[in-house]
Parts: structure tokens; C-alpha cells; sequence
């Protein structure tokens, strides 16, 4: 089980650290995968884009392979259910270790005008996505280490506290660790609403992709032949190694260690290789964007096999919990 907000465009990040092990997982496990509106609402309260940002959302995930067929794609905002658990997962959580969430602390600062409950519950939302169909294994970003955390402490106390009914839940990755795609400018990380020039979209057109790629933070060249990689030629390497050949690598690599390394040459590379990756989801998406249909069919198909999944939970939870009278 995992989600994505609709607060724009899908980048790299998402793909790399997300998406592509829902694509996997899809042949392999019973998946869930949602649009988390609702999460969107405590950072972005104006829902005048919501739907076309949903649209977007859905045409990228099945852009990039995901098949509706074969996993429940759904909205958040569709399964009721979700903010029943919510209601009880808060009386499992405390103010305190909410308050010390890193992503909470940051909104704080990014957001002061509007440090809602909402926000300082974020992660408890989202554990009632997860638990809601016992999901065990949660593919995700490097980003949602501590959320995943959270999830799997709220959920030890549920079943100390009423009974053992949940599987604790996993963040999880195919690869050895969780994935962290860096932004362009070395600020952190890829995301759809910060960094945004530094952001690599999957509907960017391909100027846009080259003028990012030609602007990525570089120095004037390796100290001495052999010397270790500062942080930002590592995230060129990093990004390079996500989209282009392993000849290609090993040639910057070299390059990198006999200290003849152009990062012109390498940018215009990188700046290419992310082109051929991007320019053929960014197409499938906007055929798919176009046909509403479609997507509302889609939608609606998920949201069927989520709240058979969800019902199935909350008779499970209601009844450990003693509220079945
Ligand atoms: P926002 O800026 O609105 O929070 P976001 O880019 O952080 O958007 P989310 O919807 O919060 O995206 O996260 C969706 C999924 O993408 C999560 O699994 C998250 O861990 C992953 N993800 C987001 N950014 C990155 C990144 N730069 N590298 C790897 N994974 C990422
Ligand atoms: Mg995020």
C-alpha cells in the first residue's frame, strides 16, 4: 500500500523511490495505491486545482505502468472508512512524539500562518491508509523513513492496546535501501511543490529538461586525480546512474578519477539520457490526461475493491476495540 499526493506534477523522485517499485510489486503482491487527497489539504487548502492535480496523478501512475487492472487505484477521499480509523489511531498517538516529526517541523517553519491539527497528524492518517487493508510492505521514498516509523509504533500499540489485528508495516524498496532522488541545486530533495526549478517533471518538455541538466550545481573540477566526489558531483553521478548506460557511467567515472572529467560534457549527457527516459511517459500521460472518462472509471473501479478491503478492516477493528454493541 502507498500514496502520492496530488499537489502537482510527478518528478523523478516519485518515480525512482516510489513508483517504480509499485510497477514491480503489482505482479508479485496484493497492492493498493491512492491518491492522497486528503493529505493534500493539510498543506494545500485551496482545492481549486484538486481535481486536474488528481487527473495528473493517475495518468502518471498508469503512464509508467501501473495497471489498474491489476492493483485498487483510488482516491483517498473516496473510502470513508479511512477517517473512521484515523479518529482512532489519534487516541494512540501523542502530542509529543507528533510534535517532533521532521516533516511536522519543517511545515512549521514553511508554514506558519497555518500549523493545523491536521498537519501534526499527518502521520496518523496515513497509518489509517495503510492499516486500513493490513498492508505490510509500503514502498516509499527515503523521505517517509520516520513516518514509517510512526506507522509501525501506532500500530505495536493498537495491538498491545485492543488485539492483535494489524501486520506491522514495512517501508520497503527492491533495491538495498530507500531511495532519495537529490535536487538539481544540491537544496534538498526532488518534490512537486519546492525545488521546483530544480525538479525534474515527468511532463517536462525536453528544453526544459536540458535547461535544469545545464544549471545543476558543479565545481571547477576533482582537487587532485582519485579524490572523493563533494556532495554535488555525487548527485550528478547519483541522477546519472538512474537513466543512463553503465558504459556511459564508467566513462565519467574514469573521466572523474584521472581528473579529465568536462561536467559540460557530462550535463549535456545526463541532460539527454533523462530526455529519452522522460519524453515517452510524459506522452502516454497526456493521452491518458485527456480521456476523463476513462479516469473516472478507473477511479471508480479502485475505489470498489478499496472499500471492500476497508469494510472487511473496520468489522475487524470495532470488534477488538469493543465497539460492536
Ligand atoms: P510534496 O512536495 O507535495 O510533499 P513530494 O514530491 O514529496 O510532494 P509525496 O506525494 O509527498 O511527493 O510522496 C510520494 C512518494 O514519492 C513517497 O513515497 C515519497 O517518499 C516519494 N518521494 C518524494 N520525493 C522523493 C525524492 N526526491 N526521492 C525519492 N522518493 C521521493
Ligand atoms: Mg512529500
Amino acid at each position: 500500500m502507498s500514496g502520492i499526493r496530488p499537489t502537482g506534477f510527478l518528478h523523478l523522485g516519485n518515480y525512482f523511490g516510489a513508483l517504480r517499485n509499485y510497477i514491480r510489486m503489482q505482479d508479485e503482491y496484493e497492492c493498493f495505491f491512492m491518491v492522497a487527497d486528503l493529505h493534500s489539504l493539510t498543506t494545500h487548502p485551496d482545492t481549486k486545482e484538486l481535481k486536474s492535480n488528481v487527473q495528473h496523478v493517475l495518468s502518471e501512475n498508469i503512464a509508467c505502468g501501473l495497471d489498474p487492472d491489476k492493483v485498487a487505484l483510488y482516491c483517498q477521499s473516496h473510502i470513508y472508512e479511512t477517517s473512521e480509523l484515523y479518529l482512532y489511531l489519534n487516541m494512540l498517538a501523542y502530542k509529543g512524539e507528533l510534535e517532533k516529526t521532521t516533516t511536522f517541523k519543517d511545515k512549521v517553519r514553511s508554514q506558519p500562518e497555518n500549523v493545523n491539527a491536521g498537519l501534526l497528524t499527518y502521520p496518523v492518517l496515513q497509518t489509517a491508509d495503510i492499516l486500513l487493508h493490513r498492508a505490510s510492505l509500503v514502498p516509499v521514498g527515503k523521505d517517509q523513513e520516520q513516518h514509517l516509523e510512526m506507522s509501525r509504533t501506532f500500530t505495536k500499540r493498537f495491538n498491545h492496546r485492543y488485539g492483535n489485528v494489524f501486520p506491522e508495516p514495512k517501508a520497503f524498496n527492491y533495491g538495498s535501501e530507500l531511495v532519495r532522488v537529490p535536487a538539481l541545486d544540491g537544496s534538498g530533495k526532488m518534490s512537486k511543490s519546492e525545488n521546483q526549478f530544480a525538479t525534474l517533471y515527468l511532463s517536462d518538455d525536453d528544453e526544459l529538461i536540458r535547461k535544469k541538466v545545464i544549471k545543476a550545481k558543479t565545481d571547477t573540477g576533482p582537487l587532485a586525480p582519485g579524490s572523493s566526489k563533494p556532495e554535488a558531483i555525487g548527485n550528478i553521478f547519483l541522477l546519472l546512474k538512474l537513466v543512463s548506460d553503465p558504459s556511459v557511467i564508467n566513462k565519467f567515472e574514469t573521466d572523474y578519477n584521472n581528473g579529465s572529467i568536462r561536467y559540460g560534457d557530462m550535463k549535456k549527457q545526463l541532460a539527454e539520457d533523462m530526455i529519452k527516459f522522460i519524453t515517452p511517459i510524459r506522452q502516454k500521460a497526456e493521452a491518458i490526461r485527456n480521456d476523463e472518462n476513462y479516469l473516472k472509471k478507473v477511479m471508480e473501479k479502485g475505489a470498489e475493491k478499496a472499500r471492500k478491503s476497508a469494510k472487511a478492516t473496520m468489522e475487524l477493528v470495532r470488534q477488538a476495540m469493543g465497539l460492536n454493541y
